[in-house]
C-alpha cells in the first residue's frame, strides 16, 4: 500500500500587514521531497506520527513537502499553489496511491481562498477523486469549515494547547487511514460550531474552562463506534466565515451518532460563554506586581504582541512601562535588524544609542529611545531541548544583548516565539536565575517555562493579538457571534 504524505501548515493572521511567501516558509521549515520525511523522523511533528504508523503496518510513503510558517498575513496566491503543485507531481509520478496523509493548520487565509485549508483538500480531491481515503491532522487553533469536513474522510485535531501532541495525533490519523484503506472501517464525519470567538488566553487545554471540554472529548471517544472526536479553540485573527471553535466527531459509519455527540459537546461549550471571558491585568499594574513580587522569575506575557499569533515581536508597550517604574532587573526580547546592526557595528562592551522597536506597524507602540552596553553578540541559532520542538534548530537572525538600566534587551533581527528556554540560555541568559522575563506570547511559553516560574502575569497589552478584538474591523465573520471582546482589566 502506499500512502501521500506531507505538511502545509499556516496559521493566517488577518490584520497583519506582513507578507507570507514562499520565503516566509524557508525561513522557518520548507522540506521537499525525501527530505521531508528522513529530517522529520525523530522530531516531536506530526510527520513523526505519520511515519510510525504507516511504518508499522508496511505501508510505503510518498513524500511531498513539508512547509511551516509563522503566523503571518493571509498565505500569497502563488505560493499556495507551488505548494499544491508539489502534490500533484507527486500523485502524477506515483501512479496509484492508496491514501493521503496530511498535516494542515486550519486557520490558513490565502489571496485565493478565505478558507485556505478547505481549498488545499478541495484540490487534493480532484487529483484522487472520491474513493482515496484523506485524513488529516490540524492545529487546535484550526477555524474547521464544512468544506474540510466534506472534502477529508477524517480530521484528527491537536487535543493540547499548549501543542505537545504532534506526535501521538499524527500517529492517531495515521492508523485511521490504515483501518481505512483496509477496509475496516468506514469513517462519516460531522461538525459543529458553536456561535463564539475564543481568545487564545482562555483556551489552555490543562485549565478550566476548556479542560472539561477537552475531558468530555476523550469520554465520548470510549462510546461504541466513535473513531475521534476533535475540539478545536479556533484562531481570532483570521477574519474568515468559520472563525471560532468547532467540534468534529468521526464514527464508524453512524451519522446520527456523530451528530449527536457532537451537538452534546457544543451545547457544553455554548453554555460556558462566560467563563470564556478573559480576566488580564493592565501593563502598569502588571510591572508594578512583578516588581514587587518575590517569586522569581515573574514572567510578564506580552498577549498583546503574540508572536506565534503573527504580530512582529517589536511591542514596547511593557519595555516602557519597566523603564518608567525603574525596574532594576528585567530580560525583554525585541525583534529589531536595525538595532542589532547598530549594536553590533559598536561592538561589545561599547556604549550605544538605540531608537528599539515599534516600528513594523502602528498596533505595537512607539520606539523606546535609550543608551545601553552592548554586552553579548550572537548569530542567534539555537537547538531547542524539551518536550516544545525538541531538536530543532532555530536560528532568529544576527542577535545582540544590550543592558540599559539593568534591562537586557535580547536584540533580534528575526522574530521568535519564546517556545524554549534555550533561546535565551544561547545567549548567555539563565532564565531561572532573571528576576523579570517579557514574553511575546500568550500561552504557548508556558511548555517551557511554567517549569522554572515564579510567578506568571498574563498582560493586556495592545497588539495585533489583543484580547481586545473591538481594535479589528472584522468583515467576513457570520452574525450573531458571542463578543469575546468583553475582556476586564483587572
Ligand atoms: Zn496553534
Amino acid at each position: 500500500m502506499k500512502v501521500l504524505v506531507g505538511g502545509i501548515y499556516h496559521e493566517s493572521h488577518s490584520f497583519s500587514n506582513v507578507l507570507t511567501d514562499l520565503e516566509s516558509f524557508r525561513d522557518v521549515l520548507f522540506l521537499e521531497g525525501r527530505d521531508s520525511i528522513d529530517q522529520l523522523r525523530s522530531t516531536t511533528s506530526e510527520m513523526a506520527g505519520f511515519i510510525k504508523g504507516l511504518e508499522e503496518c508496511g505501508f510505503e510513503m510518498v513524500p511531498t513537502l513539508w512547509a511551516w510558517g509563522l503566523s503571518t498575513a493571509p498565505v500569497e496566491a502563488k505560493t499556495l499553489d507551488l505548494f499544491i503543485s508539489i502534490v500533484q507531481r507527486a500523485i502524477e509520478e506515483a501512479g496509484e496511491i492508496d491514501g493521503i496523509l496530511f498535516a494542515l493548520h486550519g486557520a490558513m487565509v490565502a489571496e485565493q481562498a478565505l478558507d485556505g485549508d478547505g481549498y488545499i483538500l478541495s484540490k487534493f480531491r480532484e487529483f484522487v477523486g472520491q474513493d482515496i481515503p484523506i485524513v488529516v491532522t490540524l492545529d487546535f487553533h484550526a477555524n474547521i469549515s464544512e468544506l474540510m469536513v466534506e472534502k477529508a474522510d477524517a480530521i484528527v485535531g491537536y487535543d493540547t494547547y499548549p501543542h505537545v501532541d504532534q506526535v501521538e495525533r499524527g500517529f492517531e490519523a495515521a492508523d485511521l487511514l490504515v483501518r481505512t484503506v483496509q477496509g475496516e472501517i468506514k469513517p462519516v464525519m460531522v461538525i459543529e460550531k458553536p456561535t463564539m470567538v475564543v481568545v487564545p488566553n482562555v483556551q489552555l487545554t490543562d485549565k478550566e474552562p476548556m479542560k472539561q471540554l477537552i475531558s468530555l472529548a476523550h469520554e465520548t471517544e470510549t462510546e461504541p463506534g466513535v473513531l475521534s472526536v476533535t475540539v478545536a479553540g479556533g484562531f481570532a485573527y483570521s477574519d474568515v466565515p468559520e472563525i471560532g471553535p468547532s467540534i468534529v466527531v468521526v464514527t464508524h459509519n453512524d451519522r446520527a451518532a456523530a451528530v449527536m455527540h457532537a451537538r452534546n459537546i457544543s451545547n457544553r461549550f455554548e453554555s460556558l460563554r462566560e467563563e470564556f471571558t478573559p480576566q488580564l491585568s493592565g501593563v502598569s499594574d502588571a510591572v508594578a506586581r512583578a516588581v514587587e513580587s518575590g517569586n522569581h522569575p515573574v514572567i510578564l506575557a506580552d498577549v498583546g504582541d503574540n508572536i506565534g499569533a503573527g504580530t512582529p515581536g517589536d511591542s514596547t508597550f511593557i519595555l516602557r512601562e519597566l523603564l518608567e517604574q525603574k525596574t532594576e532587573s528585567a530580560v525583554v526580547i525585541i525583534a529589531d535588524p536595525e538595532a542589532v546592526s547598530l549594536s553590533i557595528a559598536a561592538g561589545v562592551g561599547q556604549t550605544v544609542s538605540l531608537v528599539v522597536g515599534g516600528k513594523t506597524d502602528r498596533f505595537h507602540g512607539d520606539p523606546v529611545e535609550l543608551t545601553a552596553t552592548v554586552r553579548l553578540i550572537s548569530d542567534g541559532v539555537f537547538r531547542n531541548r524539551g518536550h516544545m520542538r525538541d531538536g530543532i534548530v532555530e536560528d532568529m537572525g544576527r542577535t545582540a544583548v544590550v543592558e540599559s538600566d539593568g534591562i537586557k534587551i535580547v536584540l533580534t533581527e528575526k522574530k521568535m516565539p519564546p517556545w524554549n528556554l534555550e533561546q535565551l540560555r544561547s545567549v548567555g541568559i539563565a532564565p531561572e536565575h532573571e528576576k523579570i522575563i517579557v514574553l511575546k506570547s500568550a500561552v504557548a511559553f508556558r511548555a517551557a517555562y511554567e517549569l522554572i516560574a515564579g510567578e506568571i502575569i498574563e498582560v493586556n497589552s495592545p497588539g495585533l493579538s489583543s484580547v481586545d478584538l473591538t481594535q479589528f474591523e472584522y468583515r467576513n465573520i457570520r452574525s450573531g457571534m458571542f463578543p469575546s471582546d468583553e475582556a476586564e482589566t483587572t
